[in-house]
């Protein structure tokens, strides 16, 4: 039997609807007193709470969504760490991975994190998987069974994440074929520097493939320092010349960061107009990017988000790695995501375009049936933490409790 729940709680006033605001109080940091309710799942009532004097001591979020992980190599870091830290080592480790990885492995490491994700408050999760010709051929038909089995609490999504290459042969034609039974999502790699005219072919024979089977792509594109922009460049010519109307999502998209502002609101202003959506991915860019051992730099190529936003780009912020050659720490958190994404990024969480970034524009990402706002008759899909302020949050030891479809999950 679904229970009733009664709480007083505050919401980020960005995330939430109500027809008659009239006499919501709303605090200097965003943070609205609410009554809420909900029965069989849903949110049966949610009204200002009137009680100047007593502010709520718990803040209460819709349930996390993760844009962009790789569940595939998580939590491989002590069998394949990269000390030197830097995107070469990291992809040479992750080839060496692949030589001892097994179907059984990948869906050891997947649970292992979606366990973790779902206690810590997520509801969705796009996933790159990667993909080579080499690859124990059942490991996608066990992959769907995951997410058949996780998906009464928590929505999967796959990206097979391969060698352009890949794309354009009989087993690649096959995958696609599979993946659009699944809602899968085409991936790749864009980074520069790279043979432009070959670049420009493999990805038409890509999108066109993705055309055929109405596929969505989600590409690593511009995680790089050097020439910025190369691979946004080559992707919007590309789909130009084809003119047709692929779903893109553009991870990273990092190195654009360097060119002049002007530069970045133009090219937002033509990513927008391709509906192409962005992922910025500040850990595993910060960590990899531009490293130098003898010097500290603060010059982070990382996807300029306000620019991008200014340009009505619709923009998530994403995890990326968990404990694997690419990124050493993380743990399927939202909560360490944002305390370290903020301050970062000089994002605040009083700011809606900031809380957009990490609850909406995720949910649109996705093709989510919620889209994140709180407001009457939506799911109880919450993670309610005992805060009563954003310091609480990114600053000590959070308790928190996570309701799945109305009822206490953890
Ligand atoms: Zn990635």
């Amino acid at each position: 039997m679904s229970s009733s729940v009664k709480l007083e709680v505050l919401i980020p006033r960005s995330l939430c609807q109500i027809e008659c605001a009239e006499n919501l109080i709303v605090d200097d940091e965003g943070l609205a007193s609410f009554f809420i309710s909900w029965e069989k799942g849903i949110v049966s009532e949610l009204k200002p709470l009137n009680t100047e004097d007593k502010k709520p001591k718990k803040i209460l979020f819709p349930r996390f969504v993760e844009t962009h992980s790789h569940l595939d190599k998580s939590f491989t870091w002590k069998e394949f760490p990269n000390f030197k830290s830097n995107y070469e080592e990291a992809l040479s480790v992750n080839l060496e991975e692949h030589i001892t990885r097994t179907t059984k492995k990948v869906l050891d490491r997947a649970e292992r994190s979606l366990n973790l994700a779902l206690k810590n408050g997520y509801r969705a999760i796009r996933s790159h998987i990667d993909t080579y010709e080499a690859q124990e051929n059942d490991i996608w038909t066990e992959l769907f069974n995951l997410q058949k089995k996780y998906s009464p609490n928590l929505k999967l999504q796959f990206v097979a994440l391969a060698p352009l290459e890949f794309w354009d042969s009989s087993n690649g034609e096959k995958l696609a074929k599979k993946l659009s039974v699944h809602e899968g999502i085409l991936g790749g790699v864009v980074v520069p520097p790279f043979n432009k005219k070959e670049i420009k072919c493999l990805l038409s024979r890509m999108l066109l493939l993705a055309d055929k089977y109405r596929l969505e792509v989600d590409l690593h594109i511009d995680e790089s320092t050097s020439e910025p922009g190369a691979g946004i460049k080559v992707l919007l010519e590309t789909i130009e010349r084809l003119n047709i109307k692929v779903p893109i999502t553009c991870s990273h998209l990092s190195n654009i960061l360097s060119l002049r502002d002007n530069e970045i609101i133009n090219l937002g202003r033509k990513i927008t107009e391709k509906d192409i959506k962005v992922i910025a991915l500040p850990l595993t860019n910060f960590w990899l990017l531009n490293r130098n051992d003898k010097s500290t730099s603060l010059n982070r190529p990382v996807a300029p988000i306000k620019q991008l936003q200014k340009s009505l780009v619709d923009v998530s912020i994403g995890s990326d790695n968990v404990q694997d050659p690419w990124f050493s720490f993380g743990n399927y958190d939202p909560f360490y995501l944002m305390t370290c994404a903020m301050p970062m990024l000089q994002l605040s969480p009083w700011e809606r375009l900031t809380l957009s970034s990490l609850f909406l524009a995720p949910s649109r990402l996705l093709k989510l049936s919620w889209d994140g706002l709180i407001k009457k008759g939506c799911p109880a899909d919450f993670v309610i933490v005992d805060a009563e302020k954003w310091a609480d949050i990114f600053s000590s030891n959070l308790t928190k409790k996570v309701f799945i479809n109305g009822e206490l999950y953890c």
